[in-house]
């Protein structure tokens, strides 16, 4: 493509699939640089703009259908159109007021590690392929692993696609180790049902887990909780107890390590304790709550997450990397080779004192996730990461004192920045007025552009929920968190003079702002 080096980029020609798709090097610089001003713009403005706005879904279906692929494009209007799209058609986790689910502000280094992975795109499959890359995510998984209180040099694992894959390669070895016969002979050759156990309050992903590996949904039991939304011991005992009465083989409990509602911790050093007598194994899912091991400070509260056979954590959580990016960790990297073992001929051949993490990991050629956490990592340091997991953890403490002055009731308790809040009015109502009431409060908030906060069902009861998960997040944007729902709770007051006086008299939602 000698002669297109010299195009003008002004020509808005853009020298792209005539020898390779490698254009020239002039526009590949102009091209990077209009990224950059996209990302540049994006990190200027996004505060300013509403964290969410409606969507006008025949619009956004024309603007997409509108490309067919028939003829090539100049990518300068390709990428501005798209972006425009993204900017107008996204709920903006990148915002310091989106208080939602468990989506970060990713960090730059995460953005930069993303975009270098893409480039090399090292084949994650073989050792022999990508020996940097493997080795990379590899002192990863043993820095995470040690964090949690595993062993120092027993730690085994591999990244996955997120905590959903990481919880289902917990499964598996688990069948497998509880079951050698699994593997080849499959589900029928067990002796009976495999029941899993998780609480009421876990992520539902265990659900799915179960209809993929064919022990099938009805063998998750959903244990109830207690007041303080925990695995209730008793009841979980009693269950184990049940259905080993009744021919079942319960073969493994799920502790949850920051529940995705209400960011509460199952009672881990009891579970691993009730594990043991029983002698089937203890998975932790730390999916969110994993982070916490990373501040001296917040790791306390995960004690016994040392004593599981597995964890799940997600670096695409509470770790700020572009998704996608979770953990399967373990000490048992004779049990992953055992579930995922395979060979071929067209596969290179082993190395010595390597494993290839095709033999044991779920995917086989697979993106190099572990780069973006090891550059932000490098790069802040875990006392970055420490600090900045204890400013979120000293916002939410502050909301939820402000929250508390404003009448509002909390109703999850918990180390880790997750506030669910409930109206106190709403208490007198029946459980499905009291999720109406609070999914409008919601409702208000969001389509004020102002914050993005969801209505969560915790235990069957209604409460409103913020988390406090962009490195963005200031005390301002708390303030303004809490003039939103303030604000969204004073205009769905009702005009009637409601019942339960003293209630209300002693749980009013302070009208307006509160001084700090
Ligand atoms: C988010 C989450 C999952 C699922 O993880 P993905 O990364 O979305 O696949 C599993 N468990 C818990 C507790 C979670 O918070």
């Amino acid at each position: 493509m000698g002669n297109d080096a010299d195009v003008a980029i002004t020509e808005r020609t853009f020298p792209l699939g005539r020898d390779s798709f490698d254009p020239a090097t002039g526009p590949t610089e102009w091209l990077w640089r209009r990224v950059m001003d996209v990302l540049r713009t994006e990190g200027e403005q996004i505060a300013a703009r509403p964290v969410s706005a409606p969507v006008d879904l025949g619009r956004l279906r024309s603007a997409v259908g509108a490309y067919d692929f028939g003829e090539p494009a100049e990518p300068d209007v390709v990428i501005d159109e798209l972006v425009a799209l993204l900017r107008e058609c996204t709920v903006h986790t990148t915002h310091p007021r989106y208080f939602g689910l468990f989506n970060p502000t990713p960090t730059l280094l995460g953005v930069v590690g993303e975009t270098l992975a893409a480039a090399f795109n090292p084949q994650m499959a073989a050792w022999s392929h990508a020996p940097a890359a493997v080795e990379i995510e590899n002192h990863l998984l043993r820095f995470l692993g040690g964090r949690m209180g595993y062993a120092a040099g027993q730690v085994a694992g591999s990244f996955t696609s997120g905590g959903a894959e990481a919880n289902l390669t917990a499964v598996l070895l688990a069948l497998t180790r509880m079951w050698p016969e699994y593997g080849t002979a499959g589900l029928r050759a067990l002796p009976g049902r495999p029941v899993l156990y998780a609480s009421s309050e876990s992520h539902l992903a265990w659900l799915k887990i179960a209809h993929a590996t064919g022990i099938g949904r009805d063998a998750v039991r959903l244990v109830p909780v207690d007041a303080g939304l925990r695995m209730d011991l008793e009841r979980l005992k009693a269950q184990l107890d049940a259905d080993r009465d009744a021919g079942d083989h319960p073969f493994m409990v799920v502790g949850t390590a920051g529940t995705t509602g209400a960011g509460v911790i199952d009672p881990l050093p009891e579970l691993a304790e009730l594990c043991r007598e029983f002698g089937i194994r203890f998975h932790v899912d730390a999916a969110y709550g994993g982070a916490a091991a990373l501040s001296d400070r917040l790791r306390g509260a995960l004690t016994g997450i040392e004593q599981a056979h597995s964890i799940t954590v997600d670096a695409h959580k509470w770790l700020s990397v572009p998704m996608g990016a979770g953990a399967l960790l373990c000490t048992d990297g004779e049990g992953l080779a055992e579930t995922f073992r395979v060979s071929t001929s067209y596969m290179p051949t082993d190395i010595p004192d390597t494993v290839d993490p095709y033999t044991s990991s779920q995917q086989w050629s697979r993106r190099f996730m572990g780069l973006k956490l090891f550059l932000s990592l490098a790069v802040a340091g875990r006392s970055g990461y420490a600090e900045q997991l204890e400013r979120d953890a000293e916002l939410a403490d502050v909301l939820r004192r402000r929250l508390v002055d404003s009448g509002w009731l909390i109703t999850n308790d918990t180390p880790l920045p997750v506030v669910c809040f409930a109206d106190p009015e709403a208490e007198a109502l029946s459980a499905g007025e009291s999720w109406e009431r609070h999914s409008a409060l919601a409702r208000s908030v969001v389509q004020s552009g102002r914050a993005w906060i969801s209505p969560v069902r915790l235990n069957g009861r209604a409460a409103l929920r913020a988390c406090v998960i962009s490195h963005r997040t200031t005390p301002e944007d708390i303030d303004e968190l809490l003039n939103a729902v303030n604000d969204a709770h004073r205009a769905a007051r009702p005009t009637t003079p409601e019942s339960g006086k003293s209630e209300a008299a002693r749980g009013r939602i302070t009208d307006g702002d509160l001084p700090d």
